[in-house]
């Protein structure tokens, strides 16, 4: 084949998905279908939002919806606004989204979208504008049965509401199950705004008992947003000592355990992390290379890679971010028996939460918090427990047997429609 068709050929090809397949492939066996099927995502859009700025002119940003697969249902997955988007992170996601929504048993395909634009450079009424904007270039594409985009980093329920109007204008009906993440009074469900930092603080708390580990233990968490903030609030009632949390200016530290009700009390008033005076100030890298029992990633990703893999001196590394540590510092780590408990399992109590609210909205019901919270657990320890004796039993990383468990319910899937033999 000429070398341009072939370069033709693989263009929607997931190069890091590719190589996260590849390394599986010693202990996995997939036939050569399966793996072309797997390296590309289903639909890639990738397309230009004009948003006319305050001052008059127009700016054009661009913006990104994969849907990288849906065998087993609509495909499903936040809009991420951050200057950092680009296609390739916006394929890793959506990837990344299919094995979640696979792992948890939920009827949902896994998709990811976003604009390359930093929120913090807009007023209000623009980022309504951009966010109307990038709703009317996609509304063909996305719906409650096909793809049911949500919030994510630097996105929130607010954002969610103006998608819904827009949705719902260009619809011709009021569709509030086109989105997850909504505000309470058009739909969003009670428990979604804590479900992300819960799920991974059940999973967390499950680990120690279940593994009969100390339990007063150290905790430092990059990222105090939505699951940062959720996560450490949780970890600390529950008698952990969150020692360090930090966001994109910085971090704080306490060897004794900060204040944290307080700290998400003074959250958002200004700039930068507040609400302890008696502690000392850290830097991102300082905090990620912290004596502690728990190391919490919930920002960015691949923020442990090979350069910093070896300062990491954490035992156990709960990754609420996506993909925060590195497929090469992945390794390094395994080698010096550090316990990861993957992304796609300890952030998955989002879409969990993100799929019951599209229940109710589908149903026209509302439940109260406690039964969702409830059904969270018990969804996500069950996953959780799967994948544990899975990995027991065959003596391989939580890693690989979380990717081989999502990989096999969508190639088994795949199989049912027949695209697979
Ligand atoms: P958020 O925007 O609410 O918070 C992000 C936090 O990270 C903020 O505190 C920000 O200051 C901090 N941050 C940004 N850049 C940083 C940097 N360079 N160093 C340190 N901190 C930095 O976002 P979120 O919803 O909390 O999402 C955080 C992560 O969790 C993302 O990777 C997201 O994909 C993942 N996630 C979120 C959800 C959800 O339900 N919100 C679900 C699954 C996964």
């Amino acid at each position: 084949m000429k070398k341009e068709k072939i370069e033709r050929e693989n263009k929607n090809i997931c190069l890091d998905c590719k190589s996260r397949i590849e390394e599986l492939s010693s202990s996995f066996e997939l036939s050569k279908s399966e793996i072309a099927l797997l390296n590309q995502p289903k639909r890639v859009f990738t397309f230009s939002v004009p948003l006319r700025r305050d001052d008059g002119s127009t700016k054009i940003y661009n913006a990104y919806r994969v849907q990288y697969n849906d065998a087993l249902g609509p495909t499903k997955g936040g809009i991420r606004y951050h200057p950092d988007v680009d296609i390739e992170e916006v394929k890793t996601l959506a990837f990344l989204m299919a094995l979640k929504c696979s792992l948890v048993k939920l009827p949902l395909g896994g998709a990811k979208g976003g604009i390359d634009v930093d929120p913090g450079d807009l007023s209000k009424d623009e980022l309504k504008r951009l966010t109307k904007g990038f709703v009317r270039e996609i509304h063909k594409f996305i719906g409650p049965d096909v793809d049911i985009p949500a919030p994510d980093v630097n996105t929130n329920a607010e954002i969610m509401r103006w998608i819904v109007e827009e949705y719902s204008t260009l619809k011709g009906v009021f569709t509030p199950a086109v989105i997850t993440g909504k505000p309470l009074d058009i739909g969003g469900s009670l428990g979604r705004d804590s479900a992300t930092g819960l799920g991974g603080a059940f999973v967390l708390h499950h680990y120690f008992e279940k593994t009969l580990r100390k339990k007063a233990v150290t905790v430092a968490i990059q990222g105090f947003g939505n699951v940062g903030g959720h996560i450490a609030h949780f970890l600390h009632k529950w008698g952990y000592t969150v020692v360090a949390v930090s966001d994109a200016k910085g971090g704080l530290y306490k060897k004794e355990g900060l204040p944290i009700p307080a700290m998400l009390k003074a959250r958002g008033t200004t700039p930068g992390i507040r609400g302890c005076v008696q502690c000392d100030s850290i830097t991102n890298k300082e905090l990620l290379e912290l004596d502690v029992d728990i190391l919490i990633p919930a920002a960015l990703s691949h923020q442990i890679t090979k350069e910093n893999a070896s300062d990491i001196k954490a035992s156990v590394i709960l990754e609420m971010a996506n993909a925060p540590v590195t497929q090469e510092a992945d390794v390094l780590l395994e080698e010096r028996n550090v316990t990861i408990i993957r992304d796609i399992l300890a952030n998955a109590g989002g879409v969990i939460v993100s799929y019951y609210e599209w229940v109710q909205n589908n149903e026209g019901v509302c439940w109260d918090e406690d039964k969702v919270h409830k059904k969270l657990k018990k969804k996500i320890l069950h996953a959780f427990d799967a994948l544990l004796s899975a990995s027991q039993n065959s003596s391989q990383s939580m890693r690989d047997v979380a990717y081989k468990m999502a990989i096999d319910r969508i190639l088994k899937a795949e199989k049912k429609r027949g695209t697979l033999a």
